[in-house]
C-alpha cells in the first residue's frame, strides 16, 4: 500500500517538471516583456484566459477538460500532457536508479529538464537558451570537478573544450566553403556544455545519435525546412547516454 502511494506521489510529481518543463519551452524565447518566467499565472494561448487551480494539476487538467480549453472549447496541444507522462516516466525511472535523499540525484534531475528544455525548444523555433547551456557547463564541471561522478575532472574539461571547438571549427569550414553559417552558436555552446556534464569521451557517440535524430526528424517531417534543427538532437541524444550510464552504474 505503501508503495502505490510512493508511485502516486513520484507520478503526480514527475507531471509537475513537465508543466515546469513545458512552461520553460513556451516562454523562454517569447521576446515579450510582458511574459517572463514567473508572470503572468498559466493561460489558455488562444484565449488568454488565466487557468483555474485544478487546471494546473497535471494529467488530471487535461483528462478533465478532453484536452480542451474550458473557455474558448480550442483544442491543447498534445507536447502538453506528453511532457507531464515523459517526466513521471523519468521520475520513476530515478527513484529505482538513485537515492533520492542524496542532493546530487537532484542536479543530476535539473541537467535532464535542462537537455530537454533545449531540445523541444529548438526542436519548435530553432532558438537555444545561452543561460541553459551556461547552466550545464557548471553543473557539469562541478559535478565531475568534486564528485567524478560522471567522468575525471580532465575529461569533464577536455569535454567542454572539445565540445564547443568541434562544431566551431565545423562551421569555420562551412563559412570557408559557402561564405554562410552552417550552425548556430548556440548549438557550440549547448555541446559544451554536454561536454562538461559527461566528458570528452561521450562527444563523439552523442554528435553521431544527435545527427542521426536531427536526420530522422527532418525525413518524418512532411514540411521540410531548409535549417535543422541540431540542438534537438543534441539534448535528446545526451539524455539517452545520461540514462544509460545510470542503468548502467546501478546494475
Ligand atoms: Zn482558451
Amino acid at each position: 500500500m505503501e508503495l502505490i502511494f510512493t508511485y502516486f506521489f513520484l507520478i503526480i510529481f514527475g507531471g509537475c517538471l513537465g508543466s515546469f518543463a513545458s512552461m520553460l519551452i513556451h516562454r523562454l524565447p517569447v521576446d515579450d516583456h510582458l511574459i517572463t518566467l514567473s508572470k503572468p499565472r498559466s493561460f489558455c494561448p488562444q484565449c488568454k484566459a488565466t487557468l483555474d487551480f485544478f487546471q494546473l494539476i497535471p494529467f488530471v487538467s487535461f483528462l478533465l477538460n478532453k484536452g480542451k480549453c474550458l473557455k474558448c472549447n480550442v483544442k491543447i496541444r498534445i507536447n502538453y500532457l506528453i511532457n507531464e507522462i515523459v517526466f513521471a516516466v523519468f521520475v520513476l525511472f530515478i527513484f529505482h536508479t538513485m537515492n533520492l535523499l542524496d542532493p546530487i540525484t537532484w542536479l543530476i534531475v535539473s541537467i535532464v529538464i535542462s537537455l530537454y528544455v533545449q531540445s523541444m525548444m529548438d526542436m519548435e523555433t530553432l532558438l537555444l537558451s545561452q543561460p541553459i547551456s551556461i547552466f550545464l557547463i557548471i553543473a557539469g564541471l562541478g559535478l565531475n570537478i568534486f564528485v567524478e561522478f560522471f567522468t575525471l575532472p580532465i575529461d569533464a574539461l577536455l569535454g567542454l573544450i572539445f565540445g564547443y571547438g568541434i562544431l566551431f571549427c565545423i562551421n569555420q569550414l562551412h563559412k570557408i566553403i559557402r561564405s554562410t553559417d552552417g550552425i548556430g552558436s548556440g548549438d557550440f555552446l549547448l555541446l559544451g556544455g554536454i561536454g562538461s556534464v559527461f566528458g570528452a569521451s561521450s562527444i563523439g557517440p552523442i554528435l553521431l545519435m544527435g545527427s542521426s535524430i536531427t536526420l530522422s526528424l527532418y525525413f518524418l517531417k512532411k514540411k521540410k525546412e531548409k535549417q535543422l534543427p541540431l540542438g534537438f538532437g543534441l539534448g535528446i541524444g545526451a539524455i539517452f547516454y545520461c540514462l544509460l550510464f545510470l542503468f548502467l552504474s546501478d546494475a
